[in-house]
């Protein structure tokens, strides 16, 4: 794509840059003058603009050089746009369909341009609204286990995967951003913080006080400074998901890097539990939602399974890289144990995955960015009550993480909360 200076992109500005690209303009349809623009884009940090032609739409993403949460005050490189492009290129070659077609990128502008989702929302927003998605389950593990398995060394050779890891290990101002709001900010007094006032001050305060919790959220720190295990998409609540009852689409992968693939996992666990613990605050009659209920609490035990499942199919017929060297491994009895030691790593990725989805449940709730699940509970007793809950089951994730052996444990102890 051509060299352009960059600049914002709005109205006549964005609708002249796109009637230049061939592919784009014959794909909107129509005259570039009818084209309606409007931007839709509710994240925190970026533009999104929606563009229709006569045959069809397109969505249209443009980093800003700061945060757009905040402002010009808190800069942000511009570089995260070429880092999610490389992933979303990633992603769509390891895990087709799950993720939106990109048809334009240009560097400079830190723009993409990609398949407009339609009649997709935010995952998010359906399950505040008690919505039920079918093929969530099937379509979000194959996400997790094809994107994670293939760029890990269990499928690559070690020289790909360090290439791997060089070409994401520019994207470290994102990283920095989950390092502070995620690992840190939420556990001392940090000025951007927030929860629930005057109900959880005295929890927020023993967050802030607790030094085992303070050494366990640093070790996880640590395991997500260094751990370059996977090319993660590292954003991956359910507000970086569009659905319909039929489709599954990841969007918004400006976070990758090669990490934990626990924290991926954590994410998906993290944001169905505050879904479920959230639902009694978006009740309008006792009882309403139980049958929704029942299904997060179903979709949190089949994530897990089902991630489970596919990611061990996967080693066992994909295994290129050079962990676990086949020769190591020759006869029966290496073939057992080799089978053995599967499960013994996922027991350990499950370990990540519960430790890393209660650090994203608590600086959801006391950290800077909260989530519509709990704050469009209008009581703000009810959303406390709601968030109490949460914290003391994320405290005993982080803290006690081996207690929680099987994912059944993780729902029991859901339950046991209502
Ligand atoms: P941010 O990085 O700022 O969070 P997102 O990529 O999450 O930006 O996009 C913000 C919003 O824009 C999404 O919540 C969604 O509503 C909308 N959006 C993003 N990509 C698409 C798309 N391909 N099709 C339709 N809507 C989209
Ligand atoms: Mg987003
Ligand atoms: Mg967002
Ligand atoms: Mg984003």
């Amino acid at each position: 794509s051509r060299q352009e200076q960059y600049r914002i992109l709005r109205d006549t500005d964005l609708r002249d840059y796109l009637a230049k690209l061939p592919a784009v303009a014959t794909k909107l349809g129509g005259w570039p003058t009818d084209w309606s623009i409007s931007e839709v884009g509710d994240g925190n940090l970026n533009l999104v603009f929606i563009v229709k032609g006569a045959e069809r739409g397109i969505a249209v993403k443009q980093a800003l050089p700061y945060v757009r949460l905040v402002g010009e005050s808190w800069p942000l490189p511009l570089s995260r746009s070429h880092y999610e492009h490389l992933a979303l290129v990633h992603q769509a070659r390891l895990a087709p369909g799950l993720v939106p077609a990109v048809l334009h990128h240009n560097e400079a502008l830190a723009l993409i341009a990609m398949e407009l989702l339609e009649p997709h929302i935010i995952m998010r927003k359906g399950l505040v609204a008690g919505l039920r998605y079918p093929r969530f389950v099937d379509d979000i593990t194959t996400f997790l286990a094809r994107t994670l398995f293939f760029s890990s060394d269990l499928a690559v050779p070690a020289a790909r995967k360090k290439e791997g890891i060089a070409a994401f290990s520019g994207n470290h101002a994102l990283c920095k951003i989950t390092e502070d709001l995620i690992f840190t900010e939420p556990y001392f007094p940090a000025e951007q913080n927030r929860w629930t006032s005057p109900w959880l001050d005295a929890t927020a305060a023993s967050f802030r006080e607790d030094l085992d919790l303070h050494v366990a959220v640093s070790r996880l720190k640590l395991k997500f400074m260094a751990s370059p295990e996977a090319l993660i998409h590292g954003d991956l609540h359910t507000g970086s998901i569009m659905v319909t009852e039929t489709e599954t689409k990841v969007i918004d992968p400006e976070f990758a890097f090669y990490g934990p693939m626990g924290f991926d996992l954590g994410a998906i666990i993290a944001n169905l539990i505050m879904s479920y613990l959230a639902s009694p605050g978006h009740e309008r009659s006792a009882g309403e939602r139980r049958s929704f209920e029942a299904w997060v609490l179903d979709t949190i035990e089949a994530v897990w399974t089902e991630f489970s499942r596919k990611f061990v199919e996967l080693w066992r017929t994909e295994a290129h890289g050079d962990a676990y060297p086949a020769p190591l491994f020759a006869g029966e009895a290496g073939a057992a144990r080799l089978e053995a030691e599967r499960q013994a790593y996922l027991d350990r990725l499950f370990q990540d995955t519960v430790a890393f989805a209660a650090a994203k449940i608590i600086r959801r709730i006391l950290g800077l960015a909260h989530n519509i699940d709990f704050e469009l509970i209008e009581d703000p007793k009810l959303r406390a009550v709601c968030e109490a809950r949460s914290l003391h089951l994320a405290r005993m994730m982080m803290l006690d993480t081996p207690s929680f052996r099987t994912i059944g444990a993780v729902t029991q102890a859901v339950r046991e909360l209502r």
